[in-house]
Formats: structure tokens, C-alpha cells, sequence
């Protein structure tokens, strides 16, 4: 039996062992909006680069995008810029902090954001996004979404969109603070617009999988042939994707699974198997550091069954 076949007949299963770890977690609840989700939903797709699609669950459910969208924001402000002018402007470390100390973004010199999938330097990443208006900004990104999912019809969840945009006080301190240090130019309204449009990008599984399946496959969607990131970007975004994609989990993540993986706080994860597998995970209730409980569990014991680590 091939992979596929098998992961076919024992996806739904182990689906449903995995939903049951989902009554530990929290759904989110400080972008108001999102605490509508179910906290118990569970779903999952699995598409190899054939194009063959196995799923489990509730793939119909849709959720937005969240910091997954951080690393395809990255991944364009590298095309925009290339990558001595990017990482000029936010660092390519996994923490906070220095090896033995407490400092954090206001106390180093100069006060550039630890890496691009923190909040403070995903809002430095969508001021670098080309552009002649905010609206030409965002519009660009949606294309650019749109085109990795190869689904002209992925759309901003405006409930969502304005939940956070007017309770996002955190965010907004944090980009009046960088633009105090000279590391955010422009208009600070306008980065923070950009920045909660591309997180409300509302996607299903099957979204995730397919925009996951061209970075499983170097750049280039498999299924058409097109080349939509260059190879090197995405070495790139899958390194942070190894060391920060899953906040503070990172580490735990990959001594358990060992993929690159990014989490987002509505509960979906975007993962894949270097050169095999994209995979779109969506379950809202989180752990403690914020990735999704359920959806966390399932990847890891899928890894461990088929031996995806790549460690
Ligand atoms: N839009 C969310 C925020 O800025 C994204 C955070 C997340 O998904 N962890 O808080």
C-alpha cells in the first residue's frame, strides 16, 4: 500500500483520537471575533505533488490566514527587495532574548525586531511590501496569496479584519514604538492596515495544503508548473519555519514532528514534507504557547508514523 492509500484509511481515525485533546485547549478570545470558532472542530488535508488530496474532518470549515500569513509576506518583501535590505530591518533569530539575559526590543541597539514571524517584525515586513498606496500594498498580497493556493476566490474575513484592526492596541504600540527607533517608515496606520488585511485572509485546509505544497516543492506550484518563489526564499522562510514558526513551541515542535511549520491564533497550521506532501491543518483550540492543541497532536504522531522528520 502506498502512502496515499494508507493515509487514507487511517486519517479519519486518527482524527477523531486527535479531537479529543482539543477540550484542553482555549480558543482565542482577544481578537473578539475569533472566539466564534468551535472549540472541538478538527480538520486536516494532505495533498502529494500528483495533486492527490487526502482529508479528514472538518475541511470545510474556513479561518483565517493569522501569522501564517507572516511567512508569504516575508517571502514577497524578499522579492520586492532582495535580502540585504530586508534583514537590514528585522533579525533572523528564534528569540527574544540573548542567551542569558532578560532584554528585549527596547533595550537593544538598533531596536530591530528579532525575526519576521514575531508580530513587531512581521509589521516591519508589511511596511516593505511594495506599493503606492496601502490599498495597492494589500492588493498585491492578496494576489500573491491567491496565486500560491491556486484559488482566485481567497478573500479578507472583513468580521475578522475589523475585530482586530479595532482592538489591536498591542500591535499598535509596538508600531508607534518602531517608528520612534526609525526601523518602521511610512504611515502607521497604513503598515498596521496591510498588516490585519493579510492575517484576515480566510482560507479551508485545502487552501493551506496547496499554498504548502509549493514550498514542499522549492518555489514552483507542481500542479501548473509555474515558479512563484525563488528556491532561495524559500530556504529561507522554511529555516524560520523550523526555528520560529511555532512561537515558543518551535523546539518541542521539531523534536516531535521535525517539519517546518507555521501556526496561526485562529488555529490553523500550514506544515509539509520537504519535496513530498503540503498539509493544511485547522483546529481553534490552542495550547499554552498558542499553537493549535489537536491539530499539534495529529502532526506529530502522522510524523512519527511515516517518518517525515527531517531530523
Ligand atoms: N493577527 C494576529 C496578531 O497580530 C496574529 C497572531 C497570531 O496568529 N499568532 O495578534
Amino acid at each position: 500500500m502506498n502512502e496515499m492509500d494508507k493515509l487514507e484509511s487511517i486519517l479519519p481515525e486518527w482524527l477523531e483520537t486527535s479531537r479529543l485533546q482539543s477540550a484542553d485547549g482555549t480558543v482565542a478570545t482577544y481578537i473578539p471575533e475569533l472566539s466564534k470558532a468551535p472549540q472541538d472542530l478538527l480538520g486536516i488535508q494532505i495533498m502529494d505533488k500528483s495533486g492527490r488530496a487526502v482529508s479528514a474532518g472538518d475541511t470545510d470549515f474556513s479561518f483565517t490566514l493569522q501569522s501564517i500569513s507572516k511567512v508569504f509576506t516575508l517571502i514577497l518583501a524578499l522579492m520586492d527587495h532582495g535580502e540585504d535590505a530586508v534583514f537590514s530591518k528585522v533579525g533572523k533569530e528564534p528569540t527574544g532574548d540573548n542567551f542569558n539575559s532578560m532584554m528585549k526590543l527596547e533595550l537593544i541597539q538598533p531596536a530591530i525586531p528579532f525575526n519576521p514571524l514575531i508580530n513587531a517584525g512581521a509589521i516591519v515586513v508589511s511596511s516593505l511590501i511594495k506599493g503606492d498606496t496601502a490599498e495597492h500594498k494589500s492588493a498585491r498580497i492578496l494576489e500573491f496569496f491567491r496565486e500560491l493556493a491556486a484559488n482566485p476566490e481567497l478573500d479578507y474575513d472583513l468580521g475578522v479584519y475589523h475585530s482586530e484592526s479595532e482592538t489591536g492596541h498591542l500591535n499598535r504600540s509596538m508600531a508607534y514604538f518602531l517608528l520612534d527607533k526609525g526601523i518602521l517608515q511610512g504611515k502607521v496606520e497604513e503598515v498596521l492596515d496591510v498588516y490585519f488585511r493579510h492575517c484576515s485572509v480566510k482560507v479551508n485546509c485545502a487552501d493551506l495544503a496547496r499554498m504548502a505544497l509549493v514550498m514542499a516543492n522549492n518555489g514552483t506550484d507542481p500542479l501548473t508548473g509555474k515558479s512563484l518563489i525563488p528556491k532561495r526564499y524559500v530556504q529561507i522562510a522554511k529555516s524560520f519555519m523550523i526555528t520560529c514558526g511555532m512561537y515558543n513551541g518551535s523546539g518541542e515542535f521539531a523534536i516531535g514532528a521535525g517539519m517546518p511549520a507555521k501556526s496561526g491564533v485562529s488555529g490553523g497550521i500550514l506544515t509539509f514534507v520537504p519535496g513530498r506532501f503540503g498539509i493544511g491543518v485547522v483546529g481553534p483550540a490552542l495550547n499554552p504557547k498558542g499553537n493549535s492543541i489537536a491539530g499539534v497532536d495529529l502532526i506529530e504522531r502522522l510524523s512519527r508514523e511515516f517518518e517525515w522528520s527531517l531530523f
